[in-house]
């Protein structure tokens, strides 16, 4: 709804459905559904919460966290300047509000985004706010009810925005353990980041009405595929029709529904604790999990190649050299740097992406699973494999080899190197962003070691579903990055010809990210490039790789899994430097 004048602004409202001309107060009492075509107007946090909660019942969390800029971000404004902007016009301090409140007399924690707020996008500050009140829910034994707008992750913050796609996931899985509820109620518009983690890897998923939901927005896919979208593509009933959501709510319904989802839950609820979760049989097991000290530096994590090698190439330059056709794929470092590779197929559900492949091979005569994406050198191969880009199918069968791959005790390595997930109408009928997030919450508590290499491109959430893990290495000239320098172009500067400068500005060279601590190591390639002498960087991946599998191999599952969500919690609003009042 869009005020029709100034003075008039608190009197009138234009109906973004049917653009009839509304009484304000009028609009309001119908909680901003429109009385002639039931369009539901966005809500802001505060609104939301008063038509949810029980009166009096809410009972805020602190909402300010130091400021951050951590890539000192500037686009055709410093990101200071769009975060000021943003708290003047809503009077928030940022994109959620979190409290805890009843409904209905039941207790719960809640996370309400608010799309005002720099479109609702997820960045570091946003990402610990909702990871704290999921820790609430968790100290207090209760729901947690999260209720998304976003435009996705937050481009001024880079791959850290990135990483908070984990940090909330992995304390969502804490709640899955505990044995508490979890729930998303998708309200328009959810996309990208947020879509493909915390809205759709809970327990339970809602719609409101008229909410549209999906990891790509329509108009990249369209641009993409070059075709018109189905009708009602990506709305709460397309949701409901593909099995993405539980449920599609209008907004008068949506507190009685929540009321009677807590009620029946509650009444479940186990007494005690949850038996601790089995451990696959292995030879960790004679280990109690705290019997081995495994020390991580609490600080920023220094790279020795890093340290040795100035940074010397542009970031564009980087991007290009990421891309080039005659870098070495996945399918070459099973080849080259594995031995005795056997592929293994299939989601099980229906179909088999050739955008990953995965099965086990040998690393110096250790078994492990291998899982990565594979791109290819002509343009035959490339369209065969569609580029990289995996469709939910890909990320389904990652995920069967990953479990398997715990429950065989075998280590799991992932190559990473896709310019983002599959951005098709298909993908998101068939749930892309629900196996994206399935997958990041499902390495955050994998009961094996994992180790990332960020070969070629590290695109987005495509790249994230395969690189949540114990070390993350990355070859010299890869890149990582929340989106692509053309994507983040069109949307932050005037057109995508800034590619260029957005490259730079997002900080997604292998050196940026090993001093933004996203980054473990750095594997050094020949002088020129992978490309040039694919048989010297095999050579250094192989030798990369061991030193960092030997050491995870003698970590019992249970401290690995620990480590590994120390690794993905720093990555919080806590890590410039002031710590949160909470663990
Ligand atoms: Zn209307």
């Amino acid at each position: 709804m869009t005020a029709t004048a100034p003075r008039e602004e608190q009197l009138w409202s234009r109906c973004a459905g049917c653009a009839s001309l509304l009484y304000r107060k009028r609009l309001r009492r119908n909680l901003d559904v429109c009385p002639e075509c039931g369009a539901h107007a966005r809500l802001g946090a505060p609104e939301r919460l008063r038509q949810l909660v029980d009166p009096g019942s809410l009972c805020p969390l602190p909402d300010r966290l130091p400021e951050a800029d951590p890539l000192d971000f500037v686009d055709v404004l410093p990101y200071p300047h769009r975060l000021t902007g943003a708290r003047a016009s809503t009077g928030l301090a940022e994109a959620v509000v979190c409290a805890t409140a009843t409904i209905g007399g039941h207790p719960a924690a809640l996370a309400v985004m608010d799309f005002r707020f720099l479109g609702g996008s997820l960045g570091c500050a946003v990402g610990e706010l909702i990871t704290r009140a999921a820790e609430r829910a968790l100290d207090d034994r209760t729901p947690l009810i999260l209720i998304t707008a976003s435009g996705g992750a937050r481009m001024q913050e880079g791959v850290l925005s990135l990483m908070q796609m984990a940090t909330v996931s992995q304390a969502i899985a804490a709640l899955r353990e505990a044995g508490l509820l979890t729930v998303s109620i998708l309200t328009d518009p959810t996309y990208g980041g947020v879509a493909a983690s915390f809205a759709t890897n809970t327990d339970l998923v809602l719609a409101e009405s008229g909410a549209r939901m999906g990891f790509a927005g329509p108009r990249v896919i369209r641009q993409i595929t070059g075709r018109a979208l189905p009708e009602g593509f990506q709305t709460a009933d397309f949701l409901l029709r593909h099995g993405q959501v539980d449920m599609v709510v209008q907004r008068r319904s949506l507190r009685a529904r929540l009321m009677a989802l807590l009620a029946a839950t509650r009444a479940g609820r186990p007494a005690r604790p949850p038996v601790p979760r089995q451990e696959p049989a292995s030879r960790h097991d004679r280990f109690a999990a705290d019997d081995v000290a495994v020390t991580r530096p609490a600080g920023p994590v220094v790279c020795p190649a890093v340290a040795d090698t100035p940074a010397v190439r542009d970031a564009w330059d980087t991007v290009r050299m990421a891309r080039h056709p005659g870098r070495p794929t996945t399918l070459d470092y099973l080849d080259s740097v594995f031995d005795g590779f056997v592929e293994l197929h299939g989601d099980r559900l229906g179909a088999d992406c050739p955008a990953i492949v995965g099965g086990v091979a040998r690393l110096a005569g250790r078994h492990v699973m291998v899982i990565g994406h594979q791109k290819g050198h002509t343009t035959a191969e490339l369209v065969a494999r569609n580029f990289g880009m995996a469709s939910p199918a890909g990320h389904r069968k990652a995920l069967r080899l990953m479990r398997l791959a715990a429950r065989l005790g075998l280590p799991v390595v992932t190559l990473v190197d896709t310019p983002g997930a599959d951005p098709g109408v298909s993908a998101e009928e068939q749930g892309q962003a629900a196996a994206i997030a399935e997958n990041i919450l499902t390495l955050t508590v994998l009961p094996t070691p994992v180790l990332a290499v960020i070969t070629g491109e590290g695109g987005s959430g495509g790249a994230l579903a395969l690189a949540v893990a114990d070390r993350v290495l990355m070859l010299e000239n890869a890149v990582y990055s929340v989106i692509s320098p053309e994507g983040c172009a069109a949307i932050l500067w005037p057109d995508r010809s800034a590619a260029p400068q957005a490259a730079r500005a997002l900080r997604l060279t292998a050196p940026d990210l090993c001093r933004l601590g996203v980054v473990d190591e750095v594997v050094p390639e020949p002088s020129s490039a992978a490309h040039d002498d694919p048989a010297e960087t095999a050579h250094r991946l192989r030798a990369a790789l061991l030193a960092n599998l030997l050491p995870l191999l003698d970590v019992p599952p249970a401290m690995l899994v620990r480590l590994r969500r120390q690794r993905f919690r720093r990555f919080g609003a806590n890590r410039s430097g002031v710590q949160a009042g909470r663990r």
